[in-house]
């Protein structure tokens, strides 16, 4: 085994024992792998002390998507001996929230933590590292990244483009389609109506007459009480609560087509990342594998008590999108991606592979995942 297998067999250790000891109720830092890890960091001399910055797209109040920010540094401090230190700042802090893709790409910032997608004006390639609308599920996503050579292109596309490295490190799972103040009966009421839905849900949406805003996460409750919207959409059910929109609007639908399991991810400046010792940069892939990880599972646990939450304080109601509202958006969005397509090379190129993927594993969980999951929300 040469260096580079041992400290990538140290890092995969690191990260199984630590997933092994939260089975087990311990916390990341406390199992063996890990301290064995940060043994091995410490009596190294040869590492250097480092110091990072990480600029975010996220506010504090955020706690699940910030934390996954939060997981990653830590993990990194850990598992370096306290030598690889990273600060998570808020976004607005160091830079403003959607502009973390340029201060890394500029060196301003070492790294940051972001969703890529952010970036569909510099090319709407970005989107893959994200989410499509009616693309990948959570499962689907890092199936495609990690094994189906998706992060590999990613990796190319972010290197020719913006010299930057980037790494998975968080997930929502699939978003809820938003607040409405009406009920949407069929693709008819989608007309005029005016909706804050961001990025390329936004584009589709517009193709299908709604009147499109893109407001910050502060402003949209006031809009949606004033009137001045009709619809927002933001992630699910724990965000969603905490920015209080069931006291604006009533009807709460499901999916979010637009968003049905997005990537946050890591982005580093690759000069940076190219002058890091190698068991730092294994250091920092077991850390982003951890924060997209426990991004989801966290996820997961809180939804369903802020649901239920919203369901007992206000008198909302729960309805999926009609099918002819479904099915337009589909059509839509892929419309859209052949517009994409036409005048982006990488982007043709992706979505050629990712289109083969996306058939391929939504056949496959069209089977034993699909039916186990209706089988469990016929009988709760
Ligand atoms: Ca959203």
């Amino acid at each position: 085994m040469n260096r580079r297998e041992f400290l990538s067999n140290v890092a995969v250790k690191a990260a199984g024992g630590a997933i092994a000891g939260l089975a087990a109720g311990c916390s990341f830092s406390q199992t063996p792998a890990a301290e064995e890890m940060a043994e091995a960091a410490q009596s190294d001399q040869s590492l250097p002390e480092l110091s990072w910055q990480c600029a975010t797209s996220w506010p504090l109040g955020l706690d699940t998507i910030f934390g996954g920010a939060q997981v990653f540094a830590e993990r990194v401090g850990v598992l370096s001996g306290g030598k690889f230190k990273i600060e998570p700042r808020a976004a607005g802090e160091l830079v403003p929230g959607l502009e973390v893709l340029n201060a890394v790409q500029e060196g301003a910032v070492q790294c940051g933590h972001t969703a890529s997608y952010y970036y569909i004006g510099k090319s709407p390639v970005t989107a893959f590292g994200t989410a499509l609308p009616f693309g990948l599920t959570d499962r689907q996503q890092n199936a495609w990244l990690y094994e189906a050579g998706g992060l590999e292109m990613m990796q190319d596309v972010y290197a020719n483009r913006f010299g930057v490295i980037q790494f998975p490190a968080g997930n929502t799972g699939v978003q809820m389609g938003g607040w409405f103040n009406k009920e949407i009966t069929s693709l008819a009421d989608l007309q005029g109506l005016k909706m804050r839905i961001p990025g390329l849900g936004g584009q589709v949406m517009a193709k299908l007459g709604v009147t499109v805003q893109v407001l910050p996460g502060g402003e949209i409750f006031q809009a949606l009480q004033t009137g001045a919207i009709d619809a927002a959409e933001w992630v699910g059910p724990y965000d969603d609560e905490k920015l209080g929109f069931h006291k604006a609007a009533s009807f709460y639908y499901y999916p979010g087509w637009w968003e049905p399991g997005p990537t946050l991810e890591v982005q580093i400046n690759l000069n940076e990342w190219n002058n890091l010792p190698e068991l730092y940069k294994e250091i920092v892939k077991s850390a982003a594998y951890e924060a997209n990880i426990i991004m989801m599972a966290r996820y997961d646990a809180k939804n369903p008590t802020a649901l239920a939450k919203l369901q007992s304080e206000s008198d909302i109601q729960l309805l999926p999108f009609p099918d002819d509202v479904m099915a337009a958006s589909e059509e839509a969005s892929f419309a859209l991606y052949d517009e994409f397509a036409a005048s982006d090379a990488d982007f043709k190129s992706i979505l050629d592979e990712w289109t083969v993927f996306r058939s391929a594993i939504q056949s496959w969980h069209g089977y034993a995942e699909t039916a186990m999951l209706n089988y469990g929300a016929r009988n709760t």
